[in-house]
């Protein structure tokens, strides 16, 4: 694929991989390449493409601060406009050259002798001295395992994997899971299908959304950059001052919050044994926190019905829950989320001494700021472990992590052939310090059990503090969390005064 090493391989061409590319590039490393399975960029804003599919953080701010946008046309910006974002990127920043769509990363292994990543892929295999995991958290579509679902007669698909060609109409549609996708397209088919039969296994806690579109006017104030970053600056700061006031643990916000979102429900839903049901018994926060102004007014809908009791099995033409009701359904749509890790879990990635990620993470993954991992030189990973966020955007995370690998590639530019590896010292103090955070959490102390704790009940997805406190951590590479080493084939010791005698 490419005789000579690069400086940089970038896997995945989502938000974090293009945001990667464009900075890398911005600081004048040319020779990469971004390698994206898939056939165009977008990551989860290309695959998820589910009706009602959008942001659920202002757009303002859920775009790169380096490459803003002022005609976003909604608050909450849709998914084909978010796409097109990301495919903008590319034409912008000149990317085209530098990607390999439909080319899968298979493998990745640490040639040690040569300081160099050999990253083997479907199409060959590509060299590079820095290797960067951007391949998504939430990717590959958890499906449950229900009893009988073989044996479904109708359609049965994920929403991340959206059946377009699949009429709604005149049917009758179970959904299963009742997170974030869910109440965004259950709104939107409810007025398609003949009767809608929305499965829930816990109720989330649902605060109003407030989407409208933008208008002209404030588009064009959005044109104006320092109005422009004054938005963003207060929709960042609304963000982190609940964080700040108690967002993140059982505090005097969560309650306010709670109430804010019963009133929510009540403004909503008139019956009263419907509000009870959709009245979560966790505390606010402790899952995901859902915005929706649509979601109680479609489940109040005469074509729509709650059912909490569990699904015991799946029938031929519908679903029998555990107290001996039988729900006939003609389509199953699973909103069940996504297995844990993304991708890089799923890549044999083999580091220093043939250690695989796997093998490093068998007690569960663990980054240095989520970003390097001990025993994986010249390794880094972008939204890696517990840097995903309950309250603010993600993308102010991933700018961060990207501008500390900047930092890595500018050290290693410094010194050719030179091998950085975080300290296992450092990652181990980065870890103790994420869980004393996380023992007074809401995600451990909020009474739920959700895909942010891993089997030991230990959150391995979220970071537990404010984004300000993780940027300032994070953005500025100190080489003393790393050894800094030459590798093997490298002569050690000083040059300097070394007087070389003619032959
Ligand atoms: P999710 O939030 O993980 O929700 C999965 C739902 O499926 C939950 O209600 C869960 O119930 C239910 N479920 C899982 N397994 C089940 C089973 N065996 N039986 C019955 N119910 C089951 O998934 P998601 O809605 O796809 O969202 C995943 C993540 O994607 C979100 O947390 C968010 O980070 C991201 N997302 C973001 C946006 C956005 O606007 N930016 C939109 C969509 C998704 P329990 O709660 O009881 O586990």
């Amino acid at each position: 694929m490419s005789e000579a090493p690069l400086d940089l391989v970038i896997v995945g061409a989502g938000f974090s991989g293009l945001a990667m590319a464009i900075r890398a590039r911005q600081a004048g490393f040319d020779r990469l390449l971004v390698l994206e399975k898939a056939a165009g960029v977008g990551g989860t804003w290309r695959e998820n493409t589910y009706p009602g599919a959008a942001c659920d953080v202002p757009s303002q701010l859920y775009s790169l601060s380096f490459a803003p946008k002022s005609d976003w046309s909604r608050l909450f910006a849709p998914q084909p406009e978010i796409e097109a974002y990301l495919e903008g990127l590319v034409a912008a920043h000149g990317l085209a050259p530098f990607l390999r769509l439909e080319t899968c990363v298979t493998r990745a292994v640490f040639d040690a002798e040569a300081g160099l990543w050999r990253v083997e892929t479907d199409r060959g295999v590509v060299s590079a001295r820095v290797l960067v995991g951007a391949m998504g958290a939430l990717h590959h579509p958890a499906l449950p395992r229900l009893p009988g679902l073989e044996r479904f007669s109708g359609k049965a698909f994920h929403s991340a994997t959206w059946d377009h060609s699949c009429d709604l109409r005149a049917k009758r549609v179970g959904v299963i899971g009742t997170g974030a996708s869910a109440v965004q397209f259950v709104p939107e088919i409810v007025g398609r299908v003949a009767h809608l039969t929305q499965f829930q296994r816990s109720a989330p806690w649902i605060l109003p959304r407030g989407d409208r579109p933008t208008g002209r006017g404030f588009q064009w104030l959005m044109r104006i950059a320092p109005l422009r970053r004054l938005h963003r600056a207060s929709l960042f700061w609304r963000r982190e001052v609940a964080a700040l006031a108690g967002f993140t643990r059982v505090s005097r916000v969560t309650a306010l919050a709670e109430a804010w979102s019963r009133r929510h429900l009540a403004a909503s839903i008139a019956d009263p044994a419907l509000r009870r049901q959709l009245t979560p018994d966790y505390r606010l926060g402790c899952k995901r926190v859902l915005l929706s102004d649509d979601y109680y007014p479609a489940l109040a809908r005469p074509n729509a019905s709650l059912v909490t009791a569990p699904i015991r099995e799946v029938l031929p033409h519908g679903i029998v829950t555990a107290d001996g009701a039988e729900h006939p359904l003609d389509m199953l749509i699973f909103a069940t989320g996504f297995a844990p890790g993304g991708s890089v879990v799923r890549t044999e990635v083999i580091g220093r001494d043939g250690l695989s990620l796997l093998q490093a993470w068998k007690q569960g993954a663990d980054a240095f700021r989520g970003v390097s991992v001990a025993g994986f030189p010249n390794f880094f990973l972008l939204l890696g472990p517990n840097t995903g966020l309950g309250h603010n955007s993600v993308l102010l995370m991933v700018e961060a992590q990207v501008a500390h690998v900047l930092g890595a590639l500018k050290r290693l530019r410094d010194q050719p052939g030179g091998v950085l590896e975080v300290r296992p010292e450092a990652q181990a103090r980065f870890r103790a310090e994420v869980d004393a955070r996380m023992q007074d959490s809401i995600w451990t102390q909020g009474g739920c059990g959700s895909w942010y704790l891993d089997r030991a009940g230990r959150n391995r997805t979220l970071w537990p503090g404010t984004v300000g406190d993780y940027v300032r951590g994070t953005e500025r590479m100190r080489v003393e969390d790393y050894r800094l080493t030459d590798p093997p084939g490298l002569c050690p010791g000083p040059t300097k005064g070394l007087v070389l005698s003619k032959p």
